[in-house]
């Protein structure tokens, strides 16, 4: 079935209004696409007006990868990255420098990272950051696991790559304090990055720089 998304521009901005005309699957895949972040109900309109003018195996390939992300992808045991197979290719990959960890605060920075090809070391997940307003102390983060980690792997360096923003900031500092007694060099990001921003939204040459500008804490 084709629908022109002209037709129903106006509509999906009335969704209220013109609910009662516009079919249920229709409101239906809005309704969850609006759950998304940054997606709102216009946008999720958009997408689903869009969807209907694709062929049907395109939007099977969608909804077989939205499943597939929860069937098929698990936390790595050792570096709390996503992956299929436990431990993940960053923990195994010998292609990949084992002397140093770079420590982030979710997996979704790991992908920011890769993508400025300048990092080859190992990575480890804290699950978060300290945020005393929201309960999260180091008890609730992967920071003993960690320790352990810098114990049994003897890395040279672990560059802190939390974000620029209040809550990273007191956990890399917090890390600072916590690592120095062990012997190992401990970096920080550079700035460069944006103040109160996110790793996941820095271009990759921003974020390249920051990397390359870390600096001892
Ligand atoms: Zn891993």
């Amino acid at each position: 079935m084709a629908v022109s998304s002209e037709s129903h521009a106006h509509e999906a901005g009335e969704p209220k209004r013109r609910a009662g005309a516009i079919a249920g699957p229709v409101l239906s895949l809005i309704n969850e696409l609006s759950k998304l972040p940054t997606i709102g109900p216009k946008t999720a309109a958009r997408l689903v007006f869009y969807l209907l003018n694709r062929p049907r195996n395109e939007a099977q390939a969608l909804a077989d990868a939205i499943v597939a992300v929860k069937d098929r992808v698990q936390i790595c045991s050792r570096c709390f990255s996503i992956t299929e197979e436990d431990p993940c290719p960053f923990c195994t990959d010998p292609r990949r420098d084992s002397a140093v960890i770079c420590v982030v605060a979710e997996a979704k920075d790991i992908f920011a990272l890769e993508r400025t090809s300048a990092y080859s070391g190992r990575y480890h997940v804290l699950g978060g950051l300290i945020s005393p307003m929201d309960g999260i102390g180091p008890a609730q983060l992967h920071v003993k696991e960690l320790v352990e980690r810098i114990g049994s792997e003897q890395p040279r360096e672990i560059i802190l790559a939390t974000n620029p923003n209040a809550e990273g900031e007191a956990t890399a500092i917090y890390l600072a304090r916590l690592l120095a007694p062990l012997g190992v060099s401990v970096t920080r990001l550079a700035y460069g990055l944006p103040i109160g921003g996110d790793l996941d939204y820095a271009d990759e040459v921003t974020l390249a720089k920051a990397l390359e500008g870390r600096r001892a804490l």
